[in-house]
């Protein structure tokens, strides 16, 4: 593992040595389970709002409007499903795009099934949304759009200020994933024209199986969970005491670096794609040239399909993704290219590289002329 050369931060990152520590101490003496009224369950209640607070302080949030949940997808889907549901006397047209997560896209299909009808809107060759689109789609009987803020596979960053503005005008529930956005860009809420946002612990060097979805005032939505009380009676099942608590903390080590971070994120960008311009290498970068999440670098090697230049990656220990790790491992073409339609060369030969905290810039140049030689071996083979 230590001679790895890891570039598949938006698929996980590894835990912080920090959030390791503040968790530990939930995991060992303080058990309780935040519900009971005995001390060691007033201690766990006391530690579950500390950490709902830090989390709320770090993206400007009113702590009350956080729902944790075990991850991004859980709080896409209570988001999608528990905003449809609650609304269904109303309407029960929803608009979201071609290139979400499947975690959105799923439970959308989920609702179609359901009685629900859903409009995919399109996206640029840039896979960005285009308000006009958004404009037309729009029905009286609309009560839900979800339009992720940035995308996981090419890190296009969607003009989600713009939408949610004219949804407000509109009076329509806006919800948006934020889990690749979340610790990358500053995502305030009280500044943004949305009511749900997604977030997950794990992209953010987190542990895995802990997210949120913030959720505004006043908006309704139906529990997707049935049981227990807790989380204000949104969300029942006891808390992932110990993996909320490490979310926090990885929140507070967030606020502290993020401009460290970005801006070491983007030499290590200028960095690979100067190497593969000097050595002249045939590619094409997928995604918007400015509106775009600096951790994440998608590139297509004219002439080599992406499967085969992952294989000889992984050979010399260089792990990066085809797109998201749901459909690497299948060969399936990804669903956010083909909306990009930037014909059948690139949509089969995407790499996706991801970077994280452990990157660094010489790593990345490093990786970058590995990457150069196989695409310059398997161009010629072919
Ligand atoms: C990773 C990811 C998810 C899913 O989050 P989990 O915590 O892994 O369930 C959802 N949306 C986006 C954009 C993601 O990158």
């Amino acid at each position: 593992m230590s001679d790895m050369m890891y570039f598949d931060h938006a698929a996980t990152t590894p835990v912080h040595p920090r959030v390791i520590e503040a968790m530990t101490p939930y995991l060992t003496q303080v058990f309780g389970n935040p519900s009971s009224v005995h001390g060691a369950g007033r201690q766990a209640r006391q530690a579950l709002e500390r950490a709902r607070d830090q989390i709320a302080a770090f993206m400007d949030a009113d702590p009350q409007s956080l729902i944790f949940t075990s991850g991004g997808t859980e709080a896409d889907n209570m988001a999608i499903i528990g905003g449809a549901m609650a609304q269904a006397e109303r309407g029960r047209h929803i608009i979201t795009s071609q290139i979400e997560h499947h975690a959105v896209l799923h439970a959308c299909e989920y609702l179609e099934r359901n009685g629900f009808e859903v409009t995919y809107l399109p996206v640029d060759e840039t896979g960005m949304v285009q308000l006009s689109d958004l404009k037309q789609a729009v029905r009286e009987d609309t009560v839900l759009v979800s339009i992720m803020y940035g995308n996981n596979e090419v890190g296009t960053i969607q003009p989600i200020e713009e939408i949610g503005a004219f949804l407000r005008e509109r009076g329509i529930i806006f919800h948006t994933d934020a889990v690749q956005a979340f610790g990358v860009l500053p995502v305030q809420v009280r500044q943004l024209p949305v009511d749900m946002l997604s977030v997950s612990a794990h992209k953010i060097n987190g542990p895995k199986g802990v997210g949120a979805l913030y959720l505004a005032k006043k908006i309704p939505i139906s529990p997707i969970a049935h049981g227990g009380s807790q989380e204000r009676k949104r969300r029942a099942g006891t808390e992932n005491l110990a993996g909320i608590v490490g979310f926090a903390e990885a929140t507070k080590v967030v606020a502290e670096e993020a401009e460290e971070r970005i801006s070491k994120y983007k030499q290590m960008r200028a960095a690979m794609l100067g190497v593969w311009q000097e050595e002249g290498i045939r590619y094409h970068v997928n995604g918007h040239p400015e509106q775009v999440l600096p951790h994440i670098l998608n590139v297509s090697f004219l002439g080599v399909h992406t499967e085969t230049m992952l294989m000889n990656l992984d050979l010399v220990q260089i792990a990066a993704a085809s797109g998201s790790a749901c459909t690497s491992g299948s060969l399936e073409l990804s669903h956010v290219l083909q909306a990009m339609h930037l014909g059948d060369e690139i949509e089969n030969s995407a790499i996706r590289f991801s970077f994280g905290i452990t990157n660094t810039v010489e790593e990345a140049r490093l990786a970058a002329h590995s990457v150069a030689k196989i695409a310059r071996r398997l161009a010629r083979d072919r």
